[in-house]
């Protein structure tokens, strides 16, 4: 949780920050997994006396292994405090269940993770939280979901799956002019393409699953910003709802954070150089990448992402084509896994039909969904182009369609 006013570069933060050399034995990839510390001074039962100062008492409360990766990502995220959850959704969850109370409003992005989607639809209404959804692409229609007893407003950039953007500045100033937070899961990104902080948000939430972690062998998830807000995530939803991350896998995290720069760079010139390949595909009917021209946002993709990361959504045609493509991915591909998550070293692709989405996502208004048509039409692949060659997997995709 400590704050790291360091100026060095991303590559250098990344490296080093959380992993410095243990002071007593001068090791320097240290995994602690102790559970208990033994204690040199009086220490309380509540979590509510953990002050900055406090030292390790018990895991739940605090764990030097996952306390060097949350410096870490406080580093690249340029946040004051970072706390880690055992999976992306919760840290989702808990932003939600930390900031909104029984009577508070929720606005949150019509396209977000199933997941939170489902949260959100099914499970926050029970606890007396009204939802509404929005297209946070069309900034009328978030200030038109504003209420006075709106608490919080929920973006992510790029959605999942679409890779549509949120104009973070701008929805953060409608979130600052109604008192509401601003909270932005930007798994999609990574901290090296977009830092939403420096944009006005108030808390950047990440899978730390996907690019982060990016080698697809640990499930973890973050939530980083100001002091005050990530204690009040400390104690009621870290130690209380109790879903900590395990240091094995911070350990695992913090070494894959490592080298986030340095890979964030290849999965960015693999995406443009695979999503150029697709967009002159006879047999794709549309491709939805940040880094084209051709993106409905590639203006806004400048100014917001230093990288245009290695996340693809493309068409081709309609669901009959799209199935007979999915079945050749399943046979034929040498290289790319035909498997869901993202943000890996593999690449990996999936076959998402609109239909089925709609189902694990909100009620959308009839707008609502021609916008998520439009960019996905009856479905689309989503395709996390990894770290290999990309000569081969452009051959791989080049068999299948
Ligand atoms: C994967 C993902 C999540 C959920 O993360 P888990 O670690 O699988 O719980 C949340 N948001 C986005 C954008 C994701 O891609």
């Amino acid at each position: 949780m400590a704050k790291t006013s360091n100026t060095n570069g991303l590559s250098t933060l990344a490296i080093h920050v959380g992993d410095e050399p243990n002071p007593a034995t001068g090791s320097v990839a240290d995994l602690v997994m102790s559970s208990t510390y033994v204690v040199k001074e009086k220490a309380g039962f509540s979590a509510r006396d953990l002050g900055e100062n406090t030292p390790f008492i018990y895991i739940r409360w605090g764990n030097p292994t996952v306390d060097g990766l949350q410096r870490k990502l406080s580093a690249l995220e340029g946040a004051d405090a970072t706390i880690c959850f055992a999976s992306g959704m919760a840290a989702s969850a808990a932003v939600f269940f930390s900031f909104l109370s029984a009577g508070d409003h929720l606005v949150i992005s019509d396209v977000s993770y199933a997941g939170v989607a489902e949260l959100a639809r099914d499970t926050l209404p029970r606890f007396g939280i009204e939802v509404t959804p929005v297209d946070m692409s069309d900034l009328a229609a978030v200030a038109g979901a504003i209420r006075p007893n709106t608490r919080l407003i929920h973006s992510e950039t790029p959605v999942n799956p679409l890779v549509r953007l949120t104009d973070l500045a701008a929805v953060s100033a409608l979130a600052k002019s109604s008192g509401a937070l601003h909270s932005c899961d930007a798994t999609f990104a990574s901290p090296i393409a977009t830092r939403p902080l420096e944009h006005g948000v108030d808390l950047v939430i990440h899978a730390l699953t996907k690019y982060i972690g990016g080698h697809g062998d640990a499930l973890g998830g973050s939530v980083s910003g100001r002091a005050d807000l990530i204690a009040r995530l400390n104690v009621e939803a870290a130690i209380h709802h109790g879903g900590i991350l395990s240091p094995f896998n911070a350990w695992l995290i913090a070494r894959g954070a490592s080298t986030l720069p340095l890979r964030m760079r290849v999965h960015g010139e693999n995406g443009l150089a695979v999503a150029q390949f697709l967009e002159n595909h006879p047999s794709v009917t549309r491709v939805i990448y940040p880094g084209l021209r051709s993106h409905p946002q590639h203006e806004l993709a400048r100014r917001q992402m230093k990288n245009f990361s290695g996340m693809i959504a493309f068409q081709v045609g309609g669901k009959v084509q799209g199935e007979v493509i999915a079945e050749a991915m399943m046979q034929l591909f040498e290289v790319i896994h035909y498997a869901v998550s993202l943000g890996h070293h593999r690449s990996l692709c999936f076959w998402m039909e609109t239909d089925g989405l709609m189902q694990s996502s909100f009620r959308l208004t009839p707008k609502q969904e021609a916008s998520y048509r439009d960019y996905a039409g009856d479905g689309i692949f989503r395709l996390s182009v990894g770290l290999e060659d990309a000569a081969d997997l452009i051959r791989d995709l080049d068999r299948v369609l």
